[in-house]
């Protein structure tokens, strides 16, 4: 391997170097997301209105558009000592398989059993249910990442957990469900008979195999109608990409230890969170002006939120229980087609990215998932990690960037975040080894069949 002079093939922070603090982009947003909206009046949400969902603290953080800088409670710190400081990893192998000279780093985030970035919002989110005295959370999973991540924290605060799990992945994915149930989380395929919402689609589309807007539907009515309980949610909000930007505070602080800049940062956008947090730092200094950079979020051709969905109010959940959020989006009853493995299924955006692709801080791009799974493949043979589907569209895009800069002979630096491993994808993984895997890219009409349904909003 041939190695740059003073850049290690992982750079790591030490404990000392944890950030103390999560930053907040909104507070470097000119044009500031829109806020959410209540669906029967209309009108933007009071703080009041929300304490009934989530737990005060963090509606508290949801709202706040001005504080830049947000400290990290001990308790949540001492936490994340288990799994970070996450390494910045050079991917030289990468690199020399690919012959360009280009530099290629990515923060990995797969180092903990979830196996995903998603415990850096579910630590802080449970810490935050405890301090306020619930007895527990619910939340919906779809393959099960977010839900592994949660049922963790929640063993470590003694909170109780009650998942609500898109049904093709409880049945497809037992694997991970053990995982969440011997950290003592309770699991229900989606749709179920617990809920009003889960009877009203099961009458409605018997023999539904689920979908993220219904697991959510029914997660939010079972925080509702339990005492002591309030819902969490992994992506999308907020407060979610909050507390990823420790993903982001680290990679810069790592790139600052040995002196570099990147000029293409990458990540794979499902609603949001892990490119949030992995772009935070970096986008706040676009905003203000003191650097520039390339950022690309990367989603499935098969569900294209940024690239061919609209930027409108939107129902955030299939039952339409939940607040309304200026995102982009497919419509709230789009479901990606069956064949679609690679996780990334949600219909909507957050709405911090949204503004930020709308204004033209951020570009985006869509990739078709047996591509995504060829990268996944050539990335592992050479780096030796089993990448995430998910993760593996940064992958693509990072790679593909890479070949351009062989073309050019242009030595820049790129930056990706692989959000996590991809040992309980190993059905997709077979199906594509196979030459089963095909892809499937919606068609204009059936887009605009989904959009049309979109709420009117005044
Ligand atoms: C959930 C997940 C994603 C996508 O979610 P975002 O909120 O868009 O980050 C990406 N990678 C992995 C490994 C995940 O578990």
């Amino acid at each position: 391997m041939k190695q740059d002079k003073n850049i290690p093939y992982k750079v790591y922070l030490s404990e000392d170097e944890l950030p103390k603090a999560w930053y907040n982009v909104r507070a470097d947003m000119k044009t500031k997301p829109a806020p959410l909206l209540n669906p029967g009046t209309g009108k933007p949400l009071k703080a009041e209105e929300l304490y009934p969902i989530f737990c005060e603290e963090l509606v508290a953080q949801e709202l706040d558009n001005d504080t830049p800088y947000i400290e990290i409670p001990q308790e949540i710190r001492d936490c994340y000592k288990m799994f970070r400081p996450s390494p910045l990893v050079r991917a030289y192998f990468l690199e020399e398989a690919l012959g360009t000279p280009a530099k290629i780093y990515y923060k990995f985030e797969g180092n903990n059993t979830s196996g995903s970035h998603k415990l850096n919002s579910a630590m802080a989110q449970a810490y935050y249910a405890k301090k306020q005295g619930l007895k527990g959370v619910t939340t919906e999973t779809g393959a099960g990442q977010w839900g592994t991540a949660l049922s963790m924290a929640c063993s470590f605060f003694g909170l109780d957990c009650k998942v609500y799990m898109v049904k093709v992945s409880y049945e497809q994915k037992p694997f991970r469900r053990e995982v969440m149930r011997t950290y003592g989380a309770s699991v229900t395929p989606s749709p179920s008979m617990e809920t009003e919402v889960g009877k009203k689609i099961l009458a409605e589309f018997p023999g539904t195999t689920g979908s993220l807007g219904c697991a959510i539907s029914e997660a939010v009515e079972a925080a509702t109608t339990h005492e002591g309980y309030r819902y969490v949610l992994g992506s999308v909000l907020n407060q979610v990409l909050l507390h990823q930007s420790i993903i982001g505070l680290e990679a810069k602080a790592a790139f600052d230890k040995i002196g570099v800049k990147p000029d293409v940062i990458i990540g794979c956008a499902g609603g949001g969170s892990n490119l949030g947090g992995l772009i935070s730092p970096f986008m706040g200094e676009k905003l203000r002006g003191e650097a520039d950079y390339r950022i690309i979020a990367v989603e499935p051709a098969s569900c294209p939120s940024f690239t061919r969905g609209r930027y409108a109010y939107d129902f955030c959940d299939t039952g339409k229980v939940c607040p309304l959020a200026k995102m982009y989006t497919l419509g709230s009853g789009f479901i990606p087609a069956p064949n679609h493995a690679g996780g990334l299924r949600y219909h909507g955006m957050s709405s911090i990215l949204s503004q930020l692709y709308d204004d033209g801080y951020m570009e985006a791009t869509s990739v078709i998932q047996t591509d995504v799974f060829k990268a996944a493949e050539q990335f592992a043979r050479v780096e030796g990690i089993l990448p995430a589907p998910e993760s593996s569209h940064a992958i693509k895009a990072a790679i593909d960037e890479a070949l351009k800069c062989k073309e050019t002979g242009e030595e820049k630096t790129i930056l990706f975040g692989l959000t996590g491993t991809g040992y309980f994808d190993m059905v997709a993984y077979e199906k594509f080894h196979n030459g089963e895997m095909t892809d499937y890219i919606p068609t204009d009409e059936e887009l605009a069949a989904s959009l049309a349904k979109l709420p009117v909003v005044k």
